[in-house]
């Protein structure tokens, strides 16, 4: 018999959970602002209006949702005023009545994360991580790495990670549960804050090589790279799907599934060995699909995607 894995701890999306504080970032988000009034012509340009105001206005991360790790979760509407953002504000966009602005300032926050801690920098300034808190209290790393003028962010889907790859930290963690889509979009909006708040080039790429297999968070990452390549929701901080890419140690259904759902991003497979007998050693859950099985599902997604073999194992 297999050994057992860890716990698996089902984390339900915000929107699912009584008295929880749901974000502008939560896919539940464009449905309430349609039940507040607002028209679903002007869901989209409300959005960016308020994208641009979180990341390049008055306030940025750093001062409302962020904070030290003492700070307590500011409630929606005490997030809201210290981003400068008012009832008065928000009617002023010309997209939402008095009262739907009202009931927005309330309901829905501009984070339902924030910084655990202040980021932390490397000496040459290249690279920096921070810690997000999500609103249960779990703790995810998201890196951002600058290079010339590519800056990219390394963004987290689950906390833990059930894969249990012997040369990671976050495969020996004994929790796992799924980030929801706007915890992962939440991370970007964080990166570019900062990025805007230091005067920095915005961020560009974003790969998913954080905590977590992403493709075991499959609707959670598709949601969430959809909102994030979406120039129609994000405006200008809409991320090139070129730009995003996907790193797996290799779940076979969902690499055949990614390839109709987000053709047009790019996949990273993680082998870590030649065998595979050494790498099931390295990577466990390797046992579950032979090496023939995960080089036909690769063999379909180049196919169907028109990427060349070579560009899918580069990580
Ligand atoms: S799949 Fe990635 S995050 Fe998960 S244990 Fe392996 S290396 Fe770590």
């Amino acid at each position: 018999m297999a050994p057992a894995g860890p716990k698996r701890l089902r984390r339900p999306a915000a929107s699912q959970e009584a008295g929880t504080q749901i974000s502008i970032w939560d896919a539940a988000a464009g449905g309430l602002l349609k039940e507040m009034g607002v028209k679903p012509s002007h869901v989209l340009p409300l959005m960016r209006a308020l994208v641009a105001h979180i990341i390049e206005g008055s306030g940025s991360c750093a001062k409302a949702p962020c904070g030290s790790e003492a700070a307590k979760q500011p409630s929606a509407e005490e997030a809201w005023a210290a981003l400068g953002v008012s009832e008065a504000s928000l009617v002023d966009l010309g997209f939402l009545p008095r009262k739907a602005a009202a009931e927005l300032l309330k309901t829905l926050a501009p984070f339902s994360t924030k910084l655990a801690a202040e980021p932390l920098m490397s000496a040459d300034g290249s690279t920096s991580k921070f810690l997000v808190e999500l609103r249960d209290g779990h703790k995810v790393e998201t890196v951002v790495m600058r290079h010339e003028q590519r800056t990219t962010i390394c963004v987290s889907s689950q906390v833990g990670c059930q894969m249990g790859c012997t040369f990671c930290a976050t495969g020996t963690l004994p929790v796992v549960g799924d980030l929801d889509a706007g915890e992962i979009v939440e991370q970007l909006i964080h990166a570019h804050a900062l990025e805007a708040k230091a005067g920095r080039p915005p961020v560009r790429n974003a790969v998913f090589m954080g905590m977590g297999e992403p493709l075991n968070n499959y609707n959670s990452v598709l949601s969430a790279t959809r909102t994030m390549t979406d120039v129609g929701h994000l405006g200008k901080f809409a991320l090139p799907p070129a730009r995003v890419t996907i790193s797996t140690v290799g779940i076979v259904p969902r690499i055949r599934q990614l390839a109709d759902d987000l053709p047009a991003v790019n996949l990273a497979l993680s082998l870590h060995a030649p065998t595979q007998e050494l790498r099931t050693k390295i990577v466990p859950a390797a046992r579950h699909h032979s090496m023939e099985e995960l080089m036909a599902a690769l063999d379909a997604y180049a196919a169907k995607c028109n990427k060349p073999m070579a560009h899918l194992l580069a990580k």
